[in-house]
């Protein structure tokens, strides 16, 4: 191990490591790096004492991720030991589930990588340089611990980007297509894992689908619908849903999974939310529940008020077609976007409706997409119900 290069980290890094973020940033590394070629480098503080060993790029501004706080061989039987404690970890926590994350990055202790189960299927994503030159280790490991059908690594995330790295989709393992029917609680999703959004489906929400169930009645709007993740999951519980999203694929997905799910009472509308929302609080249509889990609105800091504004704009319409005693229920996913932005915007738009709105529960994503308390970074989806007055 000494033949890894020393980074000496700043106090303030250093603090900021102790208190249980697990990056260094560029302005917090006190040695010159411009020399070190590596991936794997061991940190070091002022006095030299030894901080853990991390993955480096010295092109990115997240310059060091902790991997260990030991010293230790980072090999095939490091991979193995992280990723069959992340997977007793899922098996625990979610028994007879099959498809779940499987490694959340930083929160599985394994920054920048992440792996999505779908029965017998694996999407990876690979979001740092430097965990990238350990791909053969990790492929190597979960063909061996999962035996999957087939892998997919879904390199189209703009993380990348800021990495160095190309955004790319390949398929390392199986045939084409690769499509999973997973089924949840009580509905089936086919799950396209090379060409279906994110790592296919959104597994975070899984948990909230089935929570939001439990507030559903009468007629529901769910907006940003994708292939149905909330719809399918509220339908047999409720009159009849409307799922408005952008995409014909989601919503031609949708229809099949409502089919496999035996459901005939959701309608699918394909139009852009923001328009299509304007026109039903100009109409007299009305509903018991309205979901509205747009993407991302916030990609950087610079953007976070206007996303703030557009939340909230939306969240107006939103309230606007509620009936009296109606549920909101509002999500974001992105942890620029914290849980009080989507508070503060949500109660912005019940002001300016003139309407009162209690909040009944906040929720974030399953336990398969733990947080770091000391690392805000890793939470980055928040789920608000509230009721009308
Ligand atoms: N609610 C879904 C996930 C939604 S992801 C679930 O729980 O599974 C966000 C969705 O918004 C995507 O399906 C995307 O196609 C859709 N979308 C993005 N911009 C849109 C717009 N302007 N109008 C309608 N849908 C949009």
């Amino acid at each position: 191990m000494g033949a890894l290069p020393s980074v000496i980290v700043s106090p303030k890094g250093e603090r900021q490591l102790e208190n249980g973020l697990l990056w260094v940033f560029a302005s917090d590394i006190d040695s010159d790096i411009s020399k070190i070629d590596t991936h794997l480098v061991q940190l070091r503080g002022r006095n030299r004492a030894f901080l853990g060993l991390a993955l480096f790029n010295k092109n990115s501004q997240i310059t060091a991720r902790l991997l260990s706080r030991q010293n230790r061989p980072i090999d095939s039987a490091f991979f193995a030991e992280k990723i069959a404690a992340a997977l007793q970890r899922r098996e625990r926590l979610m028994p007879g589930r099959t498809s779940y994350r499987l490694i959340h990055g930083e929160a599985d202790f394994l920054p920048g990588l992440f792996v999505d189960r779908y029965n017998d299927s694996l999407s990876i994503q690979i979001t740092s340089w430097a965990m990238e030159q350990y791909r053969p280790e990790i492929l190597e490991t979960l063909d061996k611990l999962l035996k999957p059908k087939a892998i997919v690594l879904r390199g189209d995330v703009q993380a990348r980007r800021k990495e160095g790295l190309p955004l790319t989709v390949e398929l390392y393992k199986g045939a084409e297509p690769v499509r999973e029917k997973c089924s949840f609680g009580g509905s089936v999703m086919t799950i396209d894992l090379l060409d279906g959004q994110k790592s296919g489906g959104y597994l975070d929400q899984i948990e909230n689908h089935e929570r939001a169930a439990r507030y559903a009645s009468g007629r529901v709007l769910d907006l940003f619908s994708y292939e149905g993740g909330f719809a399918l999951a509220l339908a047999p519980n409720c009159d009849e849903v409307w799922a408005v999203d952008i995409s014909e694929r989601a919503l031609a997905q949708l229809k099949e999974n409502a089919e496999d799910s035996k459901l005939t009472n959701i309608k699918t509308i394909c139009a852009d939310v923001f328009d299509y929302l304007e026109e039903l609080a100009g109409s007299e249509e009305t509903f018991d529940m309205v979901i509205l889990d747009p993407p991302a609105l916030a990609r950087n800091k610079g953007a976070l008020k206007e996303a703030s504004n557009a939340f909230s704009n939306l969240a107006a319409k939103a309230i606007k077609v509620l009936k009296p005693g109606g549920i909101l229920l509002g999500c974001t996913c992105s942890a620029l976007f914290t849980e009080e932005m989507l508070l503060t915007a949500i109660f912005r738009a019940a002001r300016r409706a003139r309407n009162n709105m209690a909040l009944l529960e906040v929720r974030g994503a399953g336990p398969d997409h733990p947080v770091l308390y000391g690392m805000p970074q890793t939470e980055y989806l928040h789920a608000a119900f509230w009721q009308k007055e």
